[in-house]
This record gives structure tokens, C-alpha cells and sequence, in this order.
């Protein structure tokens, strides 16, 4: 009896490449989804303390008035960001991804789900605080927002250049403190500008709410 030897056969499986797929898919239905009700969706990334939660706020106060606005909140547990939200009379759905450091098209769907959408023209979405992966999974929005604050730290856009390259826009938040902390703004704008010449970057204060009119300008809210 011969003995032929065998050759293994090798399939390699990008899971990568597969998982992004699927969430491109989901995020191509959720943008289909905002433009048929005429919603305008925003989602909101950054690390966790840098005023994601504030801002929204302070965008709610400025815009209530003239939008019907949804806020979705991501985070691993809790609902206490789509709590401060909602004390600003707006609704709000929390989705807690349990173990996932950022938001995907398919959680936005499933809590997309569960809202009437003909009640809303603006969507706030705050991602996972988590300047990394976030960038990573398209959500299906009109325009993905960056927020750094000058509480971070000198060194945070260079450490983390390619979540500036997948946004529409930067926004340095906590301008209150700078002479506090003798930060240098213009070298922090200038590694953002280093990473994209052409990005809008604006200055704002969630907190006294310098720089949001300029903000919801630059939004075309
Ligand atoms: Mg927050
Ligand atoms: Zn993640």
C-alpha cells in the first residue's frame, strides 16, 4: 500500500476584514435610515473625561429650541451620561455594549429600533470614551466629531493620529482651563494640523460655552 503524503490546506479568515464588512453593511442601512427621515446624525468620539457628555449638553441647550433632538449614550454599564442628557428634557437611549470599547452600525440599529424616527431631526451619538477603536466602525452618520481636551496632556494627537484622520472635525475642549494649566494650545492645533492640514479644528468651552455658537455654525445646525 503506498503511502502518499498529504498536503494541509490552508483557508485564512480575516476577521478583520469580516467584521468590518458587516459593520460597513449595517452602517450603509443606518445612513439610508437618517436621510429618509431627514435626520441629521453626529457621533461624538473621544477619551473618557475630555466633556463628550457636557458638550452634548450644552449643544441640547443651545438647539432644544429648534430641533427635536435624540441622544444616544455608549457606554460599557451605567446610564449616567443619558441620565444628564435627559435632565435637559431631551430624549435620550443608552446603549451598553457590555465588554466593546466602541459603538457599532449594529448597536446604533438595534437602539435605532427602539425610537419613533419621525420624532427627531438631530441625532447626538456619544461614542465609548475611547480615542482608538471608535474611529474604526462607521455608525452611518453625517459627520464624526473628535474631542480632545487640554486635561489629556500635550502628546494625545500624536499618540493617536489616525482617529484625526477618520473625523470631519476636532474640537479642543476645556479652553477654560488653559491658563490654568499653562497649556500650549496652538502646538496641540498645530499636531492636528500635522495629521490633516485641512480639518476644522475649533475651540470651545462646554463648560462657559465660548466657542458653541461657532461650533453649531461649522455644524450647519
Ligand atoms: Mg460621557
Ligand atoms: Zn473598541
Amino acid at each position: 500500500m503506498t503511502n502518499t503524503k498529504k498536503e494541509t490546506r490552508t483557508v485564512n479568515i480575516d476577521i478583520r476584514k469580516d467584521l468590518f464588512g458587516a459593520n460597513e453593511n449595517a452602517a450603509a442601512l443606518n445612513a439610508e435610515t437618517f436621510k429618509k427621515h431627514g435626520i441629521v446624525a453626529i457621533d461624538i468620539m473621544g477619551s473618557v473625561g475630555t466633556g463628550k457628555t457636557q458638550l452634548i449638553e450644552t449643544l441640547c441647550d443651545h438647539l432644544r429650541d429648534k430641533y427635536r433632538i435624540l441622544m444616544l449614550a455608549g457606554d460599557l454599564a451605567t446610564t449616567i451620561d443619558a441620565d444628564r442628557v435627559a435632565s435637559h428634557g431631551v430624549d435620550t437611549v443608552q446603549i451598553n455594549t457590555g465588554t466593546a470599547c466602541h459603538l457599532d452600525a449594529r448597536m446604533v440599529r438595534v437602539a435605532l429600533q427602539n425610537v419613533n424616527l419621525a420624532d427627531y431631526q438631530v441625532i447626538f451619538i456619544e461614542n465609548v470614551g475611547n480615542l482608538i477603536c471608535p474611529a474604526g466602525y462607521s455608525l452611518g452618520v453625517d459627520r464624526k466629531l473628535v474631542v480632545v481636551s487640554i486635561t489629556e496632556g500635550p502628546y494625545m494627537i500624536r499618540k493617536h493620529p489616525l482617529t484625526i484622520k477618520h473625523a470631519d472635525m476636532v474640537i479642543i475642549n476645556k479652553i477654560d482651563l488653559v491658563e490654568a494649566l499653562e497649556f500650549d494650545i496652538d502646538a496641540l492645533e498645530a499636531d492636528i494640523r500635522e495629521v490633516d492640514a485641512a480639518i476644522p479644528v475649533l475651540r470651545v468651552s462646554s463648560k462657559t460655552g465660548e466657542g458653541i455658537d461657532q461650533l453649531i455654525k461649522v455644524l450647519n445646525l
